[in-house]
């Protein structure tokens, strides 16, 4: 075989490796120890002497074009296989981005802050209360006692050890009353039981209780589930205690809050005679109709009235269990239901898609 063939074919073969693994093959033909130039290498030693040199440098020639070729066509091919991993791995830049997604609260939530923000412009600071209670601070305080008709109607769930998921926030009231009779004792500066300072020295002797100003928002359970109850949903609870706090005030401050809450100048307001064991007098407020204005709608029942809380001046019972003297002192509370008020401020007509988190209805309060 002479070198022009031998280049020939390395040509043609060099141009058909497709992949660097069938190039290597080709190389290993040509330039391998038993490959085609090596085999002319050997075949010098046959040759006259004054012949050896001129041969060896046509082979060396050979050689280097062989390599030449090799070079040439793995270049190509770690081109091409670039050029398909790029394709391949391709970015489309003129794709709309995937963007953040705008998050937005929860409308349970909204009006959660919108009331805390109200009692806050008018005094009332926020207390926290645990969701988990005993019999005596869910029930027995708030003067409802074991075999009470009241606890039938608050059926909750129960836990090991005797306690249960808290009925109402009006737990919250006694916890941070008992907190606020046990600082007001102590001879440290007077602390609130949030953590404000609100008086310089311990109360004693016939010195006035500074007044509580409260509201507690939170989580309540009761084993309940239809159009118009959870088994989990959220109550606000408020609570003002001072010498001189009257039913007046209670009125006072509850029409404010109502006209204030639903943007309303002359909210119209009526309070009925009620029961709950931890208040007496108390009373179920309404107010007018803010679906219908009172001229009667299906959510008010045609009556133009809608009930949205209950309220009452606080059990002298409950002023008892906490220590706090009763003649001295009065107070009124009041809880309400924060889905209710949700509902109403956004025309929500059933109080399950709160719970659904179904993002179509979530989203329209984002
Ligand atoms: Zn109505």
């Amino acid at each position: 075989m002479n070198l022009d063939e031998i280049l020939k074919d390395a040509e043609r073969e060099f141009a058909a490796a497709a992949s660097l693994p069938i190039l290597d093959q080709v190389k290993a033909r040509y330039l391998g120890k038993s490959g085609a130039i090596p085999s002319q290498m050997k075949t010098l030693g046959a040759l006259p002497a004054e012949e050896r040199k001129a041969a060896g440098a046509r082979i060396n020639q050979a050689k280097d074009q062989v390599e030449t070729l090799l070079r040439g066509r793995r270049d190509a091919i770690q081109a091409a296989e670039l050029e398909r991993q790029l394709a391949a791995e391709s970015l489309d830049v003129t794709l709309p981005g995937r963007g953040e997604a705008v998050a937005g609260l929860h409308p349970v939530t909204r009006t959660m802050q919108r009331i805390e923000a109200l009692f806050a412009s008018i005094g009332f600071e926020v207390a926290d209360g645990p969701e988990i209670e005993t019999d005596f601070y869910n029930f027995t305080a708030l003067n409802i006692p074991e075999n009470h008709p009241a606890r039938a109607m608050h059926d909750t769930f129960y836990l090991e050890g005797g306690n249960l998921l808290r009925t109402h926030t009006s737990p919250v009231q006694v916890h941070y009353m008992q907190n606020f009779m046990k600082l007001a004792g102590s001879p440290q500066a007077f602390l609130s039981p949030s953590g404000g300072e609100r008086h310089e020295a311990a109360i004693s002797g016939g010195e006035s209780l500074p007044p509580i100003r409260i509201i507690a928002p939170g989580r309540v359970y009761r084993c309940d589930s239809d159009v118009t109850h959870t088994p989990m949903f959220h109550q606000v609870e408020g609570l003002w205690v001072d010498e001189s706090v009257s039913f007046a005030d209670l009125k006072g401050i509850l029409t404010d809050f109502m006209a204030r809450f639903f943007e309303r100048d002359n909210l119209p307001v009526r309070f009925r005679p009620s029961f709950f064991p931890f208040t007496e007098p108390s009373a179920e407020m309404d107010i007018g109709c803010v679906i219908c204005e009172g001229a009667g709608c299906r959510v008010c029942s045609h009556t133009g009235w809608l009930e949205v809380l209950g309220c009452g001046m606080v059990h002298p019972n409950v002023f008892g269990h906490v220590g706090i003297d009763a003649e001295r002192y009065q107070g009124f509370a009041f809880g309400l239901g924060v889905e209710r008020l949700a509902m109403l401020r956004y025309g929500v007509d059933d109080l399950r898609l709160f719970f659904e988190n179904d993002m179509r209805f979530l989203k329209q309060f984002a």
